[in-house]
């Protein structure tokens, strides 16, 4: 992985890129974005050129690292003991976890001279959480950096967001998409196809597409992915074990679930629009989803327990159906 590797974001990766060679990076960090945007992708590369211990440029791309060292090595294999990961405890992050944070943050770094705290999650911060750290967040200790990544800005406590650099980033254009889903190896219709439907966000795409491929060569539905057509084909006992399936899985992924539905709806509303003597009653409940889809995805962006907004959704199509 290098800066160059990673597809969109030219203008933000540019500015973190002069930040890096003019050694003039801050410490916090707050990366906002839809699921599959790149978010992680960023803030991981940045906390590798912020961790590498030099002479490592030079890489493929302009101001890109080789990654020889051995502090690049075990960030590429998720190893590296200076960055560490604050994922949530079940719903949220917890209080004591913060704790732990600040007792570890005025230890030395074990590799080089900093060390960086990661919030894949950062909407999962409670206040009362975020509070108990904000005093070290604002005025850290030498060398200690602060990453968030999260999906919508208004779930960030303001506290938090005060006190980081923040990047928006933005979808990716389709075609961009498209080219980069082509080098990994799709055939041109597919990634065509992928990266039209995939709303910009190529970790989406590839989700998607791993997962037909597992589910083509494992035979099995419920594991892998459920299409809309699916939800309208089943019942309702069989769907709600689905739900329950759904709600094992990580909140962005389920979110990306949803995101596939609605680019599923929405073809299916283009096709039928487009089809002569095609049906305005067809399209009303089409219609009918997508708005329970937005319903249910920004209740999964509020923290809302998943099953209940699976549930729920999946017995609002099948009661309309009727
Ligand atoms: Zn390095």
């Amino acid at each position: 992985m290098a800066f160059s590797d990673i597809i969109g974001h030219k203008e933000i990766i540019k500015a973190l890129k002069t930040s890096l060679v003019g050694a003039k990076t801050g410490h916090a960090y707050l990366f906002m974005g839809p699921a599959g945007v790149g978010k992680k992708m960023l803030a991981r590369e940045l906390a590798k050129n912020l961790l590498c211990l030099g002479h490592c440029g030079d890489g493929e791309g302009e101001g890109d690292l080789t990654g020889q060292c051995e502090s690049c090595r075990l960030m590429e294999r998720g190893l590296h003991p200076d960055f560490i990961p604050i994922s949530p405890i079940g719903n949220s992050i917890k209080i004591e976890q913060l704790r732990e944070l600040q007792r570890n943050a005025y230890l030395a770094p074990v590799l080089g001279t900093r060390k960086i705290f990661f919030f894949p999650d950062a909407e999962l911060l409670t206040e009362a959480a975020a509070n108990s750290f904000l005093k070290i967040l604002e005025d850290p200790p030498a060398g200690v950096v602060f990453l968030f990544t999260a999906v919508r800005i208004d779930h960030i406590l303001p506290t938090i967001r005060s006190r980081c650099q923040v990047y928006q980033l933005f979808p990716v254009p389709p075609e961009e998409i498209t080219i980069w889903l082509k080098q990994k190896g799709l055939v041109e219709s597919e990634a065509i196809e992928l990266g039209l439907t995939c709303q910009g966000c190529p970790g989406a795409a590839l989700n998607w597409n791993g997962k037909k491929h597992a589910q083509s060569e494992s035979g099995t539905g419920i594991e892998t992915e459920i299409t809309i057509h699916d939800i309208f084909r089943q019942d309702l006992l069989e769907l709600f074990k689905i739900a329950v399936e759904i709600e094992k899985k990580e909140r962005p992924e389920v979110l990306a679930l949803f995101q596939a539905w609605q680019a599923e709806l929405r073809q299916n509303m283009v096709i039928l629009a487009q089809t002569a003597g095609g049906s305005t009653a067809k399209i009303r409940d089409l219609l009918f989803c997508t708005e329970k889809l937005t319903t249910a995805m920004t209740m999964i962006e509020s923290n809302v327990n998943l099953r209940l907004v699976v549930e729920e959704f999946f017995l609002a199509v099948k009661v309309h159906a009727k």
